[in-house]
């Protein structure tokens, strides 16, 4: 169990340190752009941001789970046949995780797969496709949601929303950064432009690339959890095997529900890590 303490002391530190470099990188630009430009637009996009911060958590809180639990037409766990058992699992997981019950939902498809919703354990939703309570025996259903209860102990699903925020971010800034230097009539020499350009077309893709980073880091560190509420890795393994084989992406799929999602259903875009990775750090965090 060493192990576990370590690799997810390591996860978490690496997590910080990704959405603190985000940050940075806005700082940089906003100064940068107040540097060759106009002070006032670097303030003004600062406060934009701020604000954009605020409105989009409020939002996410008031509205979000019901926005992404539309999106996929989820019914409420009551009214399918196994809802005696998930909701026994779940409620056994969140004490043991000391967050209160969620809310339960299923929706059709035939793919295994589960997401939650909500940026506090508040107000958090866990909803399964019909394919996971279909094919899942107990053992191997613990094990996702052991995985969906990780992610909502750690508040993954505000950190998240704040990473998505702060991408947003340098893609505005970048943007307007683009469109100041057309347009505004002030004087500069053309390396100045020239760098402008180059640093607004790399840092949103930097950004990105440091936000997948993030958003893998959080599904292993909710893997871990899950294995460690279940006492070891071998439901949810077993659950990774049974999805390899019966998975065809056969399931509601947007840019905004595709990172909430237990596994990627286009592994091209890597909000997750591939199975096989996933399979292979259990195994290694868990051997004795
Ligand atoms: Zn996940």
């Amino acid at each position: 169990m060493k192990k576990l303490k370590s690799y997810k002391i390591i996860n978490i530190i690496k997590s910080l340190l990704l959405i603190s470099a985000i940050g940075v990188i806005v700082y940089f630009l906003v100064e940068f752009l107040s540097f060759i430009l106009n002070p006032g637009y670097a303030k003004f996009s600062a406060l934009y941001g701020l604000f954009s911060a605020v409105f989009y958590i409020l939002l996410g809180t008031l509205l979000g789970p019901k926005i992404v639990l539309a999106s996929v037409g989820a019914r409420p766990l009551e009214e399918h046949p196994r809802y005696e058992e998930v909701r026994e699992i779940v409620e056994e997981l969140s004490k043991e995780a000391k967050i209160p019950i969620p809310k339960l939902y299923y929706f059709v498809s035939n793919d295994i797969n589960a997401f939650a919703t909500g940026l506090t354990p508040g107000n958090a939703c866990i909803a399964i496709t019909t394919g996971a309570l279909k094919y899942l025996n107990r053992e191997e259903l613990a094990g996702v949601l052991g995985h969906e209860i990780g992610h909502i102990k750690h508040f993954d699903m505000m950190y998240m929303t704040i990473t998505s925020v702060l991408v947003g971010l340098v893609s505005f800034i970048a943007n307007w950064m683009i469109y100041s230097l057309f347009w505004s009539s002030d004087e500069r020499p053309a390396w100045v432009n020239i760098i402008a350009i180059l640093v607004a077309i790399l840092t949103p893709i930097v950004a990105t690339i440091i936000q997948l980073a993030i958003s893998r880091e959080r599904e292993y560190l909710a893997d871990l959890f899950s294995a460690e509420l279940n006492g070891g890795p071998d439901g949810l393994i077993s659950a990774f095997r049974k999805i390899q084989i019966v998975n065809t992406g056969d399931i509601p799929y947007n840019e905004a529900i595709e990172p909430l999602y237990f596994v990627s259903v286009e592994e091209l875009f890597s909000t997750h890590p591939p199975i096989e990775k996933r399979i292979q750090r259990l195994l290694e965090v868990f051997e004795q």
